[in-house]
């Protein structure tokens, strides 16, 4: 059947069952507005039912590192299901969550974060870490230590212990009586100021606070609060959900201060974007905490815990970082960013400022971010803004022409006049 024939219908089946996340609903219902329906994947392009070609100017929700459809990783993918699609995680094990478990402790120096947790995403990479730092301290001779510091304008998830750790009033405020409670932080000389004997752990967005518009913590922040942390004994956590694997220029952001957490969250681009697993490091010290009788047991799990696809592609990905030296080939690209934003800011008086933290950038607008980002797909770039601030964050495998290509699209959207007749915009969150 021609694809463009099952178009309207796809948007209506749609629109009578769907619910989408962080979406309006009754302006997604509006008639006026018309749902892209992505169909199509391949590098760092998308094709909608319609047939339009955009670049994937956000790795679809900063996920994807190697482009859409990678041979590797679908092959990866195709060659476990075909031996182990899934298999319980709970009181068993199977060799790619093995591999993989090794694969990722190894990254870091023997002694230090050498045990993982396997879950299913961000949120739940920050879940397990929360529940292991309350029930260590519960049967470690420190149950008053309860507490917990975040940082105002954070965002850690959106299951219920996460998102009350977050800081965007937006989504944290209906739900924060029912949450945890913790001392909300501007800075370090906030932090500071608390009474740390009652803190199990901090937690951080290392470098950047990326839904904060993007916004980089002043160098030389991460390796202060490691060491007041150290100093405190309180447990630093560690939210690399957006910032691992090579967003910020090295395989993980807390490589760029030479600092190791107690716990390293990561998700998103742990699959290479395709497939949801996440996984929370820690320390022997953690670890050790938890062994003895059934009531030191960590009773935590979801039925995909550490799911073998997700494992498979998890380890292709990381082996196309070796084979396609994907961090050797970002400082280039990383650079390209830098002068295509600031072409931009020095170009067009729309653009406020600009911000950059490795393969990452935030764009300020003094235009509507949402009705903007609709414009954008009419010039074949596909991102989702945060408030007025367009997000550019590619995957990590384009090249310097597909990077040209958006910032092209974003110089062209904002010299073309709106259309006439725009199709209505979603509002941003
Ligand atoms: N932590 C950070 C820093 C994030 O950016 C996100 C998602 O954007 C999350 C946690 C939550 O991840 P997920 O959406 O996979 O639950």
């Amino acid at each position: 059947m021609n694809p463009s024939s099952q178009q309207p219908e796809l948007k209506d089946r749609d629109r009578a069952h769907g619910w989408h996340p962080f979406t309006q609903m009754a302006a997604w219902d509006d008639p006026a507005f018309s749902p892209v329906v992505i169909e199509r994947g391949e590098g760092v392009w998308l094709w909608d039912t319609e047939g339009r070609r955009y670049l994937d100017g956000n790795s679809s929700i900063w996920t994807n590192l190697h482009g859409h459809g990678h041979p590797a990783i679908v092959e990866a993918i195709a060659r476990q299901a075909r031996q182990l699609d899934h298999s319980s995680f709970l009181g068993y094990t199977h060799p790619r969550a093995i591999e993989l478990a090794e694969r990722l402790c190894g990254f870091f120096p023997a002694g230090t974060l050498e045990r993982c947790f396997f879950s299913d995403n961000g949120s739940t990479a920050i879940e397990v870490a929360l529940k292991l730092a309350i029930q260590y301290r519960q049967q470690n001779g420190e149950p008053e230590r309860t507490g917990f510091a975040s940082f105002a304008n954070a965002y850690h998830g959106d299951t219920l212990g996460a998102a009350s750790l977050g800081g965007v009033t937006t989504f944290f405020e209906r739900f924060a009586a029912f949450g945890l409670q913790p001392e909300r932080v501007r800075d370090l000389a906030d932090l500071q100021r608390l009474d740390a004997s009652q803190l199990t752990a901090v937690i951080i967005e290392p470098l950047i606070q990326g839904v904060n518009r993007m916004t980089p913590w002043p160098s030389g922040m991460l390796r202060e609060l490691r060491a007041w942390c150290t100093q405190h004994d309180v447990f630093l956590i560690l939210d690399e959900v957006m910032t691992g694997f090579g967003r910020t220029g090295t395989l993980f952001a807390c490589q760029q201060e030479d600092i190791l957490p107690d716990f390293l969250c990561l998700a998103k681009g742990l699959t290479g974007g395709t497939l949801p697993l996440a996984a929370t490091l820690t320390t022997p010290r953690l670890y050790q905490g938890f062994l003895g009788g059934p009531d030191r047991t960590f009773y935590y799990g979801h039925s995909y815990c550490a799911n073998p696809l997700g494992c498979a592609a998890a380890l292709a990905s990381l082996d196309l970082f070796e084979k396609e030296q994907t961090l050797e080939h970002l400082p280039a690209k990383i650079e390209r960013l830098r002068q295509g934003r600031l072409a931009l800011e020095a170009r067009h008086p729309e653009v406020l400022a600009t911000r950059q933290c490795g393969f990452m950038a935030g764009i300020d607008l003094a235009l509507d971010g949402a009705s903007f980002c609709r414009r954008l797909l009419g010039h074949g770039l596909l991102t989702r803004p945060i408030g007025d601030t367009v997000v550019l964050l590619p995957p990590l495998a384009i090249d310097l022409e597909e990077l040209d290509f958006a910032f092209a699209a974003l110089s062209s959207a904002l010299t073309s006049p709106p259309p006439t007749a725009e199709v209505k915009a979603l509002p941003d969150h």
